[in-house]
């Protein structure tokens, strides 16, 4: 097992990766809130999760994923201001709560699978977990943590004396806090349980010991951590917009009730940009994975595009960035593919065999040292351009892809006899679709797959691959 290190938010710095209990690790994802379509951008953090997961996998570790779904709580100001958004979402659609959350979480797993991001192994939605909440309230109230005013139950930050140094002290937090409740003591302090509105009927509320109310944004993550991974745990990862408040609280709430640091390791993914722009809806730049499967492109061209980066640094997101992606992911592809078809294993020199451990270290190096997959996958197409046998090239291709994801092993190398029949068709075809004629495009679309193969419209051109 080699050594990994992670950028651990905490104590910002890269740090060896030592789990509570190896070979086990416990990692909790903040999940997406459930409102609205997810974004390429959120795809970003989820692929990072993925790649983290496969690799402490890939280095023997045995890891247990829970991410939650915020389907109640989160509300369209971080500071327990506004509206609940799916709440505020299903009167806007004309739909109940309950089938925003349940369409936009399925939107949300489409999106992952698209982009080959595995399941976690526990899926846990905040409302049905409002028992566990209520119950970890009951304890922070015990032990002194809470109060409570017209709005609802506030945690208290002022009686923790570390609170805030995940995102480093005090004067770190969430800039521009201020004391917009009534009856909240200090700026930094938070909503546990919110009361219902006395002249409106939320769809979404429960009894409680203090009343009907609904839970704040944070104490479903605490809540339901603990349930699953425990009082501590290994990894907590999120966005870096998750620190000042969400983590930050999350952090409060557990060691307030339990007395314990809950994370080891806190892993944060920094943001995508559009353009050089933050994306936002009022720039209409929040593309999700269905928006590049319609301009053609594959999904899988995005997690390329997301590898090339550091997971820490910004990244820009450009249509023309992705088709790069997607023609240097073809590429890879191919090549890989056509290795696969080699004949079998010869003997090889010492010295080749040399060569074959070293790319294979580097590669492991990489990847290992806070999760470089684009010095890994400079690495890949290194040994991919080297001089060892092609056995071992495909070889260590199918095993950086442990980590990496890319699907390379599934793939058929294009076809080099494709009948004259066949070609016209799809030539044919390809005139009808720059014509807009997409009805009688879609007719011999059909007419050569009646012929065994399925075509596909990429930036580059259709593409053929034999049905299977
Ligand atoms: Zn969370």
């Amino acid at each position: 097992m080699a050594d990994i290190y992670l950028y651990n938010t905490l104590g910002r710095k890269k740090e060896l990766f030592v789990p509570l209990d190896p070979p086990h690790v416990g990692m909790y994802s903040c999940g997406p809130t459930v409102y609205d379509y997810a974004h390429i951008g959120h795809m970003r953090r989820y692929v990072g999760d993925d790649v983290l997961k496969r690799l402490l996998g890939f280095n023997s570790f045995q890891v247990k994923h829970v991410m939650n779904i915020t389907d109640v709580g989160h509300l369209t100001s971080d500071a327990d201001t506004g509206e609940d958004k799916i709440e505020k979402s299903a009167a806007e659609k004309g739909k109940s709560a309950f089938e925003i959350a349940k369409f936009f979480e399925e939107q949300f797993f489409a999106s992952t699978d698209a982009l080959n991001i595995g399941r976690p192994n526990i899926v846990c939605r905040a409302t049905e977990h409002i028992n566990e909440q209520i119950a970890l309230i009951k304890k922070l109230e015990e032990n002194g943590y809470t109060y409570i005013t017209d709005d609802g139950i506030y945690f208290d930050t002022s009686k923790l004396k570390d609170y805030g140094r995940l995102a480093g002290g005090k004067e770190g937090i969430r800039p521009g806090a201020r004391v917009d409740i009534a009856g909240k003591k200090h700026p930094t302090d938070f909503a546990l349980w919110k009361f219902s509105p006395k002249d409106k009927k939320r769809q979404m509320e429960w009894d409680s010991p203090w009343g009907v109310a609904f839970p704040g944004w944070h104490i479903e993550c605490s809540a339901m951590s603990m349930k699953y991974l425990g009082e501590t745990f290994d990894i907590h990862s999120g966005g870096v917009d998750h620190i000042a408040v969400h983590h930050t609280n999350e952090i409060a709430q557990s060691e307030g009730a339990t007395g314990k640091d809950p994370v080891k390791y806190w892993v944060h993914y920094e943001f995508l940009q559009v353009d050089g722009q933050k994306m936002s809806k009022s720039l209409k730049n929040t593309y999700t994975v269905d928006d590049v499967k319609k301009k053609g492109f594959d999904p899988m061209a995005l997690r390329y595009l997301f590898l090339t980066a550091y997971y820490r640094d910004p990244l820009n997101f450009t249509w023309k960035s992705l088709e790069a992606a997607q023609s240097a992911l073809e590429k890879l592809r191919t090549q890989v593919a056509a290795l696969g078809k080699q004949q079998p294993r010869t003997t090889i020199s010492q010295e080749k065999n040399e060569k074959v451990d070293e790319y294979r270290d580097k590669f492991i190096k990489s990847v290992n040292d806070d999760m470089n997959t684009a010095t890994g996958l400079a690495v890949m197409w290194e040994m991919l351009k080297s001089n060892i046998p092609s056995e071992d090239k495909y070889d260590l291709a199918i095993t950086f892809d442990e980590v990496l994801g890319l699907k390379l092993g599934e793939y058929t190398a294009p076809i080099v006899n494709i009948p004259q029949e066949v070609e016209k068709l799809v030539a044919k075809r390809e005139n009808l679709r720059k014509a807009g004629d997409y009805r009688d495009a879609d007719k011999l679309r059909i007419k050569v797959e009646e012929k065994g193969f399925i075509v596909e419209d990429t930036p580059g051109g259709s593409r053929l691959t034999p049905k299977r």
